[in-house]
Order: C-alpha cells, then structure tokens, then sequence
C-alpha cells in the first residue's frame, strides 16, 4: 500500500475513534457485529481488571473457533541463512553483529531438508533467511520448483525486501505464500529501528506480494523499545487494513549482541492481548503461535493457541545450522531433531483438545489469492471484509 493510502487508512481508523463509535459491518447473514475503534483497543491493551481480560481471551478463542475451526496448521520452518544485508537494531543477524556465526546452506541442503518435512507429514514448509545476496533469484527459483514437484508442499518464503521482478519470479517458479512482517506501523519507530529500511518501501513490498497473488502474512514485535500502546492499536487495525491472509506476531526479545541489549523484553501478557485483538478484528486469518512467544514463557504457544492462534511452525533447520539462526537470544528447539519439533507440537495440539490440519492451510480469504486473479477495483473481495460473528 503506498504511503498516502497508508496514511489514509489510519486516518479513518482514527476517525472511527473519533466518531466515538464502534465500527459496526455486517456478517453475510446481515447481523451486526462490532469491530472495536482505536480507542477500545487502546483502552483493552490498558486493561487491569482480569476479569476483562479474560473475556478478552475468551472472545478471540470463541470467534478462532467460529472463523478457522479448531484444526491447528504445521509449518515447517527451515532458516537456511542467516547473511543479513541489513543492521535493524533488534536483530541478532544484523550485518553489524560480528559475533554472528554465519551460515548459508547450499539449494541442495535446502531441498534435502524439505523433502525430509514432507516425508514427515508436513504439507506447508516456510523458507526463511535474513535478507541475504547471496542467493541468485534463479537458484531460488530453481529451488522452489523442485519443492513443488519433488513434495507437492506449498512453499512460503521469508526472505526479505526483494525487486517486484524477483518477487514476480518466484511466484512463477510456484511460491504460494509470502511472510512480510511490518515490524511497527510507528514510521518514526521503525526508522530508528531499521535505519537502513525505508517504511514506504516495506509496505511497497506487500503490495506488490498481494498484486502477484501471493497468500500474504505480516506482523510486528510487541514490546519494542518506544512502543505506544496508541501505535500496538495501529498495528492491529493495520492487520485489518491490509486484508492479510497470515499475521505473525511476537515479543520484542533483547539481544545481548545488539545496541538495544538491555531494553526490557516484551511481556506475554501483551503478546496475548494483541493476539486476541488481532484475532478480533482480522476473522480468519491464519495467525501462528510464534516460536519468540514460546521462548520468553514455557506455555507461551499453548497459551496463544487459546487465544486466538491456529498455526505452529516447528523448525526443522538441519540441527548444525540452528543454533546460529538466534535473531535473539534463547530460543527454544534449539536441540531438538526435526522429527522431535513435529512430535511436541502434535502433544501440545492435542493436549489442548485441538486437531492438525491435514490440508496445506490455504488463506480462508479470497479465493482469487490462489490463482493470482484479483478481484477489480471497487468489487467488494468476497468473505475478505465481513467482521467475525460471534456465535
Ligand atoms: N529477513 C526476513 C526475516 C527476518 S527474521 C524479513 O525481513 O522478513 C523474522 C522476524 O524475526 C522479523 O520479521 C522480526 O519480526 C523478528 N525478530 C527479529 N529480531 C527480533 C528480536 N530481537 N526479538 C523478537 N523478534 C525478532
């Protein structure tokens, strides 16, 4: 979305706000539901009655269940580099960070390690990397293919700000999804943050993704050093705005290796609002219960799950690589084999009374995001718009 229409958007969110409103749209059996403003979100993330917040939880399981069903998705997550061209002061893989081991693993142990998912039962594999050169276009593409013909899984790739062509052509070469986190909707914030990342180019980026017909995901980090509650609520109308078909979210983790070491984690309790709110007011898409959110509490997935999550992405990065992918520091299922990640994660689903999902997990948006066909301008995207009902 280009600035101005970014900008806009928020405009009428905060109008909402303004109006003092809730804003109120239709189900596709015409019942009102409402979609907290601004302000209510704010208020909600404020909230110290837990009581309330409980029933915040509550609600965003109830509309989970009524809007994705109660089939948690795997994806199996491979970090096969952890170059980064960039220096986002969070990160432990950014390119100032001189104590990063690096690691790039070769197309073939990239394929290797895919093919090892699917034959575990995987029918989803994310590819993620820091935003590394190192790769030609054509040798992902290459790769790419071979995943879709050699497995038949549906490749998503977390591979950074890359050309609309490069973009472009690996869409052909078969990638199904795309994850994009905006990190902060906050411009300035995330211009201290990613001082060598330009906003504007971010958002650019996710437009292109969704015009090529990508299933898209983004997210932020909760917690983040000068983060407003005013600008979390951002964020989540921005899930909204965006019409995302995945969003991914968790806490701000400090790395000790970084210039933010030091700054205080973000907390589970706000992880949890900003799922549940995320859930609210996005309806079905389909949100992770992300491995950062595991890593700062030992139930945090579990929790997640049972607040609006329905996906887990157990990492199954060759076991040499996965200690050097530490974007901060801590990180769980750093020992365990690949097979073993898969194993917890079906305990953890059905010890929360939940199924896997034995499909890929396609968006449960527009149905056009798998061909690449988008609806025309001013043509409502069916289901994409409607607020969740409650039942
Ligand atoms: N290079 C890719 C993937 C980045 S790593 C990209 O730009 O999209 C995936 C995610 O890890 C990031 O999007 C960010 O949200 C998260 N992350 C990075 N550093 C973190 C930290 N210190 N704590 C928690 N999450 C972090």
């Amino acid at each position: 979305m280009s600035d101005a229409r970014h900008r806009r958007s928020r405009d009428v969110a905060g109008e909402d706000a303004r109006r003092g409103g809730r804003e109120r749209r239709t189900d596709g059996e015409g019942t009102p539901s409402p979609v907290p403003a601004k302000r209510e979100i704010v208020r909600l993330l404020n909230e110290t009655d837990d009581s309330a917040v409980l029933a915040l939880f509550a609600r965003a399981d109830r509309v989970r269940r009524k809007c994705v069903g109660d089939a948690v998705h795997l994806r199996a997550l491979i970090e096969f580099s952890n170059h980064c061209r960039r220096n986002c002061l969070y990160c432990g893989l950014r390119r100032s960070n001189g104590k990063a081991v690096r690691y790039r693993m070769t197309v073939d142990e990239i394929l290797a390690a895919a093919s090892e998912a699917a034959a575990m039962g995987f029918r989803t594999v994310v590819l993620q990397s820091g935003e590394d050169p190192g790769y030609a276009v054509e040798d992902l593409c290459g790769l790419v293919r071979n995943i879709k013909t050699g497995t038949g899984m549906a490749v998503t790739l977390s591979i950074g700000e890359r050309s609309r062509d490069d973009y472009g052509r690996l869409k052909e070469a078969g990638a199904d999804r795309y994850l994009l986190r905006f990190e902060t909707s906050d411009p300035l914030l995330f211009r201290k943050l990613k001082p060598d990342s330009v906003y504007e180019e971010r958002f650019r980026c996710l437009r292109w993704l969704s015009e090529l017909g990508y299933q898209v995901g983004s997210g932020n980090m909760v917690g983040l050093p000068g983060q407003s509650e005013e600008s979390l609520a951002d964020d989540i109308l921005l899930f909204r705005e965006l019409d995302l078909d995945m969003i991914g979210l968790g806490p701000f983790i400090a790395h000790p290796d970084t210039p933010l070491r030091g700054s205080p984690d973000g907390t589970i309790d706000r992880v949890l609002r900003v799922t549940a709110l995320a859930r609210i007011v996005t309806g079905n898409a389909h949100m992770p219960a992300t491995t950062a959110t595991g890593t700062i509490d030992p139930r945090g997935r579990e929790k997640a799950l049972q607040c609006g999550a329905n996906v887990l992405m157990p990492n199954v990065t060759p076991q040499r690589y996965r200690e050097h992918y530490l974007i901060y520091p801590g990180k769980i299922c750093i020992a365990e084999e690949p097979a073993r990640c898969r194993f917890d994660a079906e305990t953890m689903v059905s010890s929360l009374g939940r199924t896997i999902g034995r499909d890929a997990g396609d968006s449960l948006k527009r149905p056009d995001r798998r061909t690449g066909k988008r609806p025309s301008p001013g043509e409502d995207p069916p289901g994409g718009h409607t607020a969740p009902r409650e039942s």
